[in-house]
């Protein structure tokens, strides 16, 4: 197996998306176990689930969009990636999986159930840090806006390979036909500003995410200055599709005026007036549905 095969293994696993919902449990899993090889905390081929449970958990909590009903779940990717070649699950005597029903947790994380990766698979990312590199790259790009690729890059000190911008057609104008239709401001706070003769600061940022299958298009773009580009793809702040008003997550806690000027107080607000094309409520709802965190 080499390093194209197992590209080509993840691109195509199943990642089981119902109704548009971004199923990122099972890339997350995978970007945990490229760190883990990275730090060298994993030198045989063998997973156990309680290596990864507690680090994962808080993984699909943060980054793996609005939680569904009955918690993370993580051990449901450790689960289903079974159907991929390069992950082998053991399991201990007498027990057999079901293609489509969950194992009991008990035997999840018993020290008898452990995967064994592809042998070649498992050599790269124990020895080659630009093996790890490459799968980590193409993990993010293919299952992540870039705001949050460069946050998981950060907290889970994945290496840096040269980066290789996976070959897709981006609209190279959607970003400033998406600013031009909100007069280059923030449409959450209104921040605009200039620096030598560019407009400095303002993202087009995507509604349903590009990897998401999101299109390049004005209607599902929103003019955002960098930090609330990031608190809408993290799902700190959403609109309502109907009414067009800011919301803010619960969860946000501001900790000093400026975090709750900034944020917090954005809530009920509304979006700031778009000069020709209004978002669709489309893409609204698949953020309000997916990705804002109520
Ligand atoms: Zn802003």
């Amino acid at each position: 197996m080499n390093i194209e095969k197992i590209i080509n293994d993840i691109n195509h696993m199943n990642v089981n998306i119902h109704n548009g919902r971004p199923a990122l449990k099972k890339p997350l899993l995978l970007l945990l176990i490229i760190s883990k090889f990275e730090e060298g905390s994993f030198a045989e081929n063998r997973i156990n689930f309680i290596d990864v449970e507690k680090e994962l958990s808080e993984l699909i909590d943060n980054y793996g969009g609005r939680p569904s009903k009955g918690g993370t779940k993580a051990y449901q990717p450790f689960q289903y990636l079974n159907s991929s070649p390069f992950w082998n699950i053991h399991l201990p005597n007498g027990v057999t999986m079901t293609h489509s029903k969950d194992l009991p947790i008990k035997v999840i994380r018993d020290q008898d159930t452990f995967v064994i990766l592809d042998e070649e698979l498992f050599n790269n990312l124990k020895h080659s840090s630009k093996a790890r590199a490459i799968l980590a790259n193409f993990i993010l790009q293919k299952w992540w806006p870039e705001t949050v690729q460069e946050e998981l890059r950060n907290i889970l000190s994945l290496p840096l390979d040269n980066l290789v911008k996976l070959q897709k057609n981006r609209n190279k104008e959607f970003s400033s036909l998406v600013l031009a239709n909100f007069r280059y401001k923030c449409a959450f706070c209104g921040f605009s500003s200039g620096f030598n003769n560019y407009s400095f600061g303002v993202d087009g940022a995507h509604i349903k995410w590009f990897s998401q299958n999101g299109p390049d298009t004005i209607e599902n773009g929103l003019s955002l200055c960098k930090f609330h580009h990031w608190a809408f793809d993290r799902g700190v702040m959403g609109v309502n599709p109907k009414t067009l008003e800011l919301k803010v997550s619960k969860k946000f806690i501001g900790r000093d005026n400026f975090s709750i000027k900034f944020v917090e107080e954005l809530n009920g607000k509304s979006l700031e007036p778009f000069k020709e094309i209004e978002p669709n409520s489309i893409y609204l709802e698949w953020h309000n549905d997916f990705i804002f965190i109520g």
